[in-house]
């Protein structure tokens, strides 16, 4: 597959209810997040799959919480090879870590990557947002399958009590993401039954998301797969892949070690490089800075 056929879109949330506000849906590409992710943790095939399969989901998570200035962080802890993935999103921006980014599986018999031999059948999936005043929600739910889409749709209908459908892929190959997304369809209190009949008859629509998504628009997608449920847009946004790190975070994380762990970092007189476990940002800290994060504290 040459890669000049990927769609050009750039990365983007888009979101809209149906028959008048019975359900609302966001839907995501995540194309060039993934890529960027891929290639920050030099990640290996299955490790970029279930990357590009969290990145959509929090997005629309993230989406969810948006008009709160809210601030969320998902955190996917599987027996499975790659070990914690990590994701934070605050206003479009998201930043995603992952344990064992090298870690790598053969593709399963039907050609997929094996995203839950990465992120593993069992284990938590917690979810803690945070709204800036008061203390944070945590909702803790179990991973179902390690697939991602359903575990997703395990948390928000047994943790939120919202009935949803999720559906989250992403085409990659030899360390080149092709395209990377999801849909989150959510029933609103009051949905008649028959719109939910017929909004999972669409599921087939929607399991091969990252195809689909490959080479067209999220807004051409949408009408050819809700013309039927009268959607009524309420608009597309921009999304990056962009950590909130910096110097002074760092010095902070470096004085919560304590006197004792700092004055043994001075007396080694070496300088001491701290690095981001979401955008592998390295920064050093010299035996000046040390002594003045002793001054302080
Ligand atoms: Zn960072």
């Amino acid at each position: 597959m040459s890669q000049s056929i990927v769609h050009p879109d750039p990365d983007s949330l888009l979101r809209f209810t149906l028959n008048g506000g019975e359900a609302r849906v966001l839907m995501v590409r995540s194309t060039a997040m993934t890529q960027d992710a891929a290639l920050i943790h030099q990640a290996s095939d299955t490790a970029i799959a279930a990357l590009g399969r969290v990145l959509p989901v929090c997005a629309m998570m993230g989406g969810l919480i948006k008009e709160q200035a809210g601030r969320l962080t998902v955190s996917i802890a599987g027996d499975g090879v790659g070990g914690r993935i990590t994701c934070g999103v605050q206003a479009n921006k998201l930043k995603i870590s992952v344990e064992h980014p090298q870690a790598d599986l053969p593709p399963r018999e039907d050609g997929k990557m094996d995203v839950a031999g990465f992120v593993g059948s069992s284990g938590q999936l917690v979810v803690v947002k945070d709204f800036d005043k008061g203390e944070p929600f945590t909702s803790i739910s179990h991973l179902v399958s390690g697939e991602l889409g359903e575990d997703f749709a395990n948390y928000f209908t047994v943790s939120e009590q919202v009935p949803s459908l999720v559906a989250l892929g992403c085409l990659n190959q030899d360390g080149v993401v092709l395209s990377s997304g999801g849909i989150l369809i959510q029933a609103m209190p009051g949905c008649p039954d028959r719109t939910i009949q017929d909004l999972e008859l669409r599921i087939p629509f929607f399991a091969n998301i990252s195809r689909e998504i490959y080479d067209r628009s999220l807004m051409e997608l949408a009408k050819s797969w809700f013309q039927d449920f009268s959607p009524q847009f309420l608009g597309e946004e921009g999304l990056s892949l962009q950590c909130d790190c910096n110097r002074e975070k760092m010095r902070r994380a470096l004085a919560s070690l304590g006197r004792e762990d700092l004055r043994e970092i001075l007396e080694s007189g070496e300088p001491t490089a701290l690095t981001c476990h979401f955008c592998r940002t390295q920064r050093e800290f010299t035996s000046e800075d040390i002594a003045d994060l002793l001054k302080e504290n």
